[in-house]
């Protein structure tokens, strides 16, 4: 998705600047790149989930393709690709969420009220905190805003909204900064030392449905294996469905409402809801070798100068519970992107090597948190 837009923006730019001839954008057509979208997207591809043998296919195809181009291995190390070990987590099924406030209970249900994980790799997490809500849960100095106020959320429970703060003039007005995106809203409940956090799901505002969030509750997530296998992460991350945020809301005495509205001021206080939230994930767990695909076009007057094109090839897989059809082919996140990139090493090694050194770069596991980047950098 990233790219997409980088690869729209470059081929705006070549034909402005290049009205008649081959220009950057050169031969690349609607025809050239989707007969790539068309393999990677094949049932053959298995739908690119880490891990699979769809991902040892999408990786060997394309290797091939960059070595069949020409260009060089993008690794220092002399090689195209780059291991990306990950773990792969599989919440095994749970009793539900239990919303408690004195003998009254509220029993949410996974999948069709909330869907919550552990990215700690440990076989089980027991939850059990105070709500908190803190808004957006937006520390952004840069538009003097913070959620928190230095308010103690140590060990609490955080309920978020979704995507980042409303206005024309902060955070980017309608397009969505960092601080709107769960992954932020993961790092910050973290960074804060929240036991849980729970994003709050709209579907406008988080640009897709619920289902891709809560048809699969059970499914396996990735990340990478870090040094303290991710003790430092908060113990539950996760989505809830706004009517149950509603009810949970009512319980406590508060309008939600009147709550989000509120959350759209600078002045917003992190409102205590006085409602404990318990619940257990207990997680099967195995250790995955995903990869980055990594090759370079070497500059003719700069080269080390570099500029990197990037897209992530990996897509959900396949879910065998589903009856017909169960693979997720993926064919515009992120076949598209990923066939607009070998389009573009490809236009390159037709019109002449650009200036500049050029790094093409097609990364894993970016639908469970931009994992292969983030291992790459
Ligand atoms: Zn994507």
């Amino acid at each position: 998705m990233i790219f997409s837009r980088a690869l729209i923006g470059a081929l705006i730019l070549s034909s402005a600047c290049q009205p008649s001839g081959l220009g950057v954008a050169g031969g690349i057509t609607a025809d050239s790149l989707l007969a790539r979208i068309q393999v990677l997207a094949s049932d053959e591809f298995e739908g690119r989930a880490p891990g699979s043998v769809g991902e040892a296919r999408t990786v060997t195809y394309l290797t091939d393709q960059f070595q069949q181009l020409g260009l060089a291995p993008g690794n220092p190390d002399g090689t195209f690709v780059q291991a990306v070990p990950l773990v792969g987590i599989t919440p095994q099924e749970s009793g539900g969420l239990d919303i408690v406030r004195g003998d009254e209970k509220l029993m949410l249900t996974p999948g069709a009220d909330y869907v919550a994980h552990t990215k700690r790799v440990v076989e089980e997490v027991e939850l059990d905190g105070e709500l908190v809500f803190v808004g957006y849960g937006a520390v952004a100095p840069e538009y003097a805003w913070d959620d928190f106020k230095g308010v103690d959320v140590n060990g609490k429970v955080l309920l978020m909204l979704v995507n980042d703060p409303p206005g024309p003039e902060i955070f980017g007005g309608r397009a969505m900064t960092y601080y709107g995106r769960w992954t932020y809203k993961f790092e910050i409940a973290a960074a804060r030392g929240a036991a849980g956090v729970l994003v709050i799901h709209e579907t406008g505002p988080a640009g897709y449905p619920w289902e891709v969030i809560g048809s699969n509750p059970y499914g396996e997530q990735f990340d990478l294996v870090t040094e303290d296998r991710n003790m430092g992460r908060a113990q539950i991350e996760g989505w809830i469905q706004r009517p149950a945020v509603a009810r949970l809301f009512r319980m406590a005495g508060f309008d939600f409402e009147e709550a989000k509205r509120a959350a759209t001021q600078r002045d917003f206080q992190p409102i205590a809801l006085g409602l404990t939230a318990r619940t257990t994930v207990v997680n099967k767990l195995r250790m995955v070798n995903s990869h980055n695909v990594v090759a370079r076009l070497e500059g003719t007057e700069a080269p080390d100068e570099t500029i990197i094109f990037v897209a992530h090839w990996d897509h959900l897989g396949a879910d065998t519970s589903l009856l017909g059809d169960q693979i997720f082919n993926g064919a515009k996140d992120n076949a598209s992107g990923t066939a607009g990139l070998l389009e573009i090493a490809s236009a390159f090694t037709r019109t002449g090597l650009p200036g500049r050194s050029v790094l093409f770069l097609a990364v894993t596991a970016e639908e469970q948190g931009l994992l292969g980047s983030r291992y790459y950098t």
